[in-house]
């Protein structure tokens, strides 16, 4: 591992022993269209010159019915992982249980900690409702709600946990930025909530700050999530390199997709510290498979991201270039031939042809690409680690007493606290009950009991145990604590909604 350092080791891949030795990738080919797509991809990226040797492995359907339920056998996890870099084609995964998605097994082993999903529309070559449309979902892969920690605490509430890392966020922001330099990008837009979540999506919103000062030719905004999710809706044109969250970011990405109307001309990448993983957005297509009619262009997108990825970004300028052209000769598959915009109906051979043709000549409707040289690095910033004092603790009760009265409760705890120690509030679902409630105030079973520290005493391990053993004593079912930190003297916890 690079300690989260490089994307992906260059030194070792492009730049190697002999600069002139082909970069070796894993290839699948998968099934349904996948072979023959795949089949124009490679055509074209030879066709154009791309240093590349393909090291070929079977995923989908097939080795889901020789019984590897994730779809792919162990052995090819070596060469993914040898070759670092993979460029795979849509399988079909077989109806019925037990099947896992390849998809999600390969990010989640191989640690792709982000998902970059472009959207574009070729108006007026494609028909679009939103002409203007030219941006990049970049979204973090692996934190946030997604974490998958999740418990059902009392009978009524269950909760699951946001965890977002200073690290995390860096190498995602910091791969946002290096994302737009790299591909010729002005601006780079995070949404998060952080005006409610102050801590998780405050710290990425922080990194953000922290991270754009750096790139100062690139602009960079913030918006909160749900204007900013309204305003990619309306106006998708406005917008160039989206990062953000998780959970956020798969919403918006899909958005875009619908938005942009181009879905079948999509591409996109799964980037990790060693691996990354470039494949187009649809799927197999079985109707059409075998027939020659496949539109290849989804994945001939993903292998441009591949080849800049990998440092090649003249090559892939070559291709997307040329694949420009192609649309605005009105040279089109049945998928986006439409009679008035299109000049002549092709198979897949036909347009891979199509291209291979055009390969040198650059657009002149449609923006030609140019894409800068070096790569895509992220390299994290050292930062010393803060001062940590524990200053409370909030103890997470499960109290279901008839009428639920937060002045029943406060009075009870109060009178079970050990010396030292005092209730400082009790909020429900986040708003403060206690003391000085409201009636109105919905309570649930779950109760959360802010304590801190009166006698100047140490707050530590074995002060926090004497509270909770004090509490269990007194009949209290203590389900969870949360310890109330500083950093730095900052305070690291929220308060509650009126404290
Ligand atoms: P799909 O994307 O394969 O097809 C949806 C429609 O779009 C079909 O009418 C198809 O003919 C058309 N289409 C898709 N790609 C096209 C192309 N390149 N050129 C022309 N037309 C194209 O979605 P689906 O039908 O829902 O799924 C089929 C299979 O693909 C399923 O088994 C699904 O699980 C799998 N799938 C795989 C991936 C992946 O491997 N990344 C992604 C999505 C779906």
């Amino acid at each position: 591992m690079s300690n989260g350092t490089a994307i992906i080791d260059t030194s070792t891949i492009v730049k190697g022993v002999d600069p002139k030795a082909p970069v070796p990738i894993t290839v699948a080919r998968g099934d349904g269209i996948g072979p023959e797509i795949m089949d124009a991809t490679l055509r074209i990226l030879d066709a154009a010159g791309a240093p590349l040797r393909y090291d070929t492995i079977d995923i989908g359907k097939e080795v889901y019915l020789q019984g590897h339920t994730s779809g792919i056998a162990p052995e090819s996890w070596e060469t993914i992982r040898r070759n670092k870099v993979f460029l795979k084609a849509p399988i079909t995964t077989p109806l019925g249980g037990g099947y896992k998605s390849l998809n999600v097994t390969i990010r989640k082993t191989l640690n792709l900690f982000a998902n970059v999903r472009p959207s574009k529309s070729y108006a007026p070559f494609v028909a679009s409702t939103h002409p203007g449309i030219n941006l990049v979902v970049v979204r973090e892969n692996e934190e946030d709600l997604y974490a998958g920690i999740e418990h059902q605490q009392t009978d009524e509430v269950s909760q699951v946990l946001k965890l977002v890392t200073r690290p995390g966020s860096e190498r995602i922001i910091r791969y946002a930025f290096e994302y737009a330099r790299a591909y010729g990008r002005r601006k780079v837009t995070c949404m998060t909530k952080d005006n409610i979540m102050k801590l998780t999506d405050g710290l990425f919103h922080r990194v953000f700050e922290e991270v754009a000062e750096e790139y100062p030719d690139i602009e960079s905004e913030h918006q909160i999530i749900d204007i900013g999710a309204a305003r990619l809706a309306a106006q998708p044109e406005t917008f160039d390199v989206i990062v953000t969250l998780n959970l956020y970011g798969d919403i918006l990405s899909d958005i875009a997709s619908q938005v942009s109307g181009s879905v079948g001309l999509a591409g996109s990448a799964n980037i990790g510290d060693e691996v990354a993983m470039f494949e187009a957005v649809h799927g197999s297509a079985p109707d059409i498979a075998g027939k020659d009619v496949a539109n290849p262009s989804g994945l001939l997108l993903a292998a441009t991201q591949l080849l800049v990825h990998i440092g090649e970004a003249e090559i892939a300028e070559r291709i997307k270039n040329a694949w420009l052209t192609t649309l605005e000769s009105g040279i089109h598959t049945a998928d986006i031939y439409r009679e008035g915009l299109s000049r002549r109906e092709v198979g897949t051979q036909e347009f891979t042809e199509a291209v291979i043709e055009r390969l040198g000549q650059r657009p002149r409707q449609l923006a030609p690409v140019q894409y800068r040289p070096g790569g895509i690095e992220v390299s994290p910033k050292p930062r010393p680690r803060r001062v940590k004092e524990l200053v409370g603790v909030d103890a997470f009760l499960d109290w279901a007493a008839a009428d639920r009265d937060p002045n029943v409760l406060g009075r009870g705890l109060r009178a079970g606290t050990p010396g030292g120690w005092e209730l400082k509030m009790i909020t429900n679902r986040g708003v403060k009950v206690y003391p000085d409630g409201l009636p109105e105030t919905f309570c649930t079973d779950h109760w959360r009991c802010r304590f801190v520290r009166t006698d100047g005493g140490p707050t530590d391990l074995p002060a926090v145990l004497e509270l909770l053993g004090a509490l269990g004593g007194a009949g209290f079912d203590v389900i969870k604590t949360e310890h109330l930190y500083t950093f730095d003297g900052e305070r690291g916890y929220s308060l509650g909604q009126g404290e």
